[in-house]
């Protein structure tokens, strides 16, 4: 099955949203075996709408829209489908009540404009949407698949995965299947793992074996082609077994799992506890191992710490260290670390220090130049890395790095 995604919305054109849309249902079709072909975005503007959905039409079985399903004016996908179609939009009466329901369960005051939504291309089989207004749907014509999905990421993704899936699934079950894992490592680069694996990449068919580097991590994405979802998954799950013999080591975790929640799982698992003291990353490692729900069963506080003053005032940092060797160095990071354990009464104290830039930056201590230290019972370690990049970049890689540092000691 040829897929294709477009996308509508203006606001996307200006830049001032990002369309996150087109890139989970891609990652969706990918673990369904859909092959996407194209994925296009386009402004509130019915012609141009109806243009690219025809140019899609010829080009794939499947095609995948969000965005414009609204009650307002410049929410035009119904109608540029049923112009796209050539079919006139009829009321679904059935949409009526779930509207009326909608806002009357809430209380809220419903306008005329909303019964819009209640209009469907002749044909259509409407997708109900619980946490909104705007019903998705699905129309078949011959042998063409649309799917229209609201704009808004939440309503969209339930959708998409309650009604969708199971429909695409059923619909192309004679096809081929294909299916992708992806492994995840710290504390190896992404050419010496490919040293390390470096036969196993060679003789590479089915399944595929992808390594694949983002920022401050590596990842192998292994994808297999079968007859069924069950035998794609098995060959999947024999190749990473044989990769994890080589490599185990330095997996962390499968699939959307990031480091905050591996370290989760370990802090949980050894009944730790943790608080963060943090300078130049300002409060984002506290925000990434608070992103993980139920983090306050290990994460006690957070510090963000500047100043030198507030490394004084609320870690206990001594002002001849400060003085002595700087705020970005070792001794510095130490301090922070053994005084965030010891205030907060915690097992383990994580600590960071560095200099982001792009100002700020000295001979002797390069913008990029960060040391994180870590304070458990045993006592407190330091560790120095030189970061490369733009003032975000680093910040990032320093909240990656002490992710990893902590999984490593924990
Ligand atoms: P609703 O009536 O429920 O708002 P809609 O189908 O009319 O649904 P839009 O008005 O196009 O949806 O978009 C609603 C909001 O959803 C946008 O303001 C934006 O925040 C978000 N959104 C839309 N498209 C995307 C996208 N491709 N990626 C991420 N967010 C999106």
């Amino acid at each position: 099955m040829k897929a294709e995604i477009i996308v509508i919305g203006t606001e996307l054109l200006l830049g001032q949203i990002v369309d996150t849309n087109s890139q989970w249902i891609a990652q969706q079709l990918a673990h369904i075996g859909v092959d996407l072909y194209y994925k296009q975005t386009v402004g509130d503007n019915k012609d141009r709408v109806v243009d690219i959905l025809q140019r899609s039409l010829k080009r794939a079985n499947l095609v995948i829209m969000t965005g414009g399903l609204g009650p307002t004016q410049d929410d035009l996908t119904r109608e540029a489908i049923a112009d796209a179609l050539d079919v006139k939009l009829v009321k679904d009466e059935g949409l009526v009540i779930e509207i009326e329901d909608f806002f009357a369960d809430r209380g809220y005051q419903m306008t005329e404009n909303n019964f819009k939504q209640a209009y469907l291309p002749a044909g259509a089989e409407a997708i109900s949407n619980r946490h909104g207004t705007a019903p998705g749907f699905l129309v078949k014509q011959e042998g063409k698949i649309i799917v229209a999905l609201p704009g808004v990421p939440y309503e969209m993704k339930r959708m998409f995965k309650e009604e969708v899936i199971p429909y695409l699934q059923a619909n192309i079950s004679d096809d081929e299947i294909i299916k992708s894992k992806v492994m995840k490592l710290y504390g190896i680069g992404e050419s010496n793992l490919e040293e390390e694996i470096y036969d196993i990449l060679e003789e590479q068919t089915n399944p595929t074996i992808a390594p694949l580097a983002s920022q401050g991590e590596v990842k192998l994405r292994v994808t297999a082609k079968a007859d069924s979802v069950v035998e794609a998954e098995k060959m999947i799950a024999t190749k990473l077994a044989e990769l994890e013999e080589r490599i185990g080591d330095y997996v962390y975790g499968y699939g959307e799992e990031g480091l905050e929640e591996a370290v989760a799982k370990s802090l949980i698992e050894q009944g730790l506890t943790l608080a963060t003291a943090e300078s130049c990353t300002g409060g984002l490692l506290g925000t990434r191992l608070t992103d993980v729900s139920g983090s306050s069963t290990y994460f006690e506080r957070g510090v963000i710490s500047y100043s030198n003053q507030a490394k004084r005032e609320l870690l206990g940092v001594a002002e001849k260290t400060l003085k002595e060797y700087g705020a970005v160095s070792s001794q510095t990071a130490k301090e922070m670390a053994l005084g965030i354990k010891k205030r907060a009464g915690t097992d383990l104290g994580l600590a960071v220090t560095g200099i982001a830039g792009p100002t700020g930056g000295r001979p002797n201590k390069p913008v990029g130049l960060v040391y994180i230290a870590m304070a458990d019972r045993k006592g407190v370690s330091s560790y120095k890395y030189q970061f490369k990049g733009g003032r975000e970049r680093v910040k990032f890689l320093t909240t990656q790095q002490a992710l990893q540092l902590l999984l490593e000691k924990i």
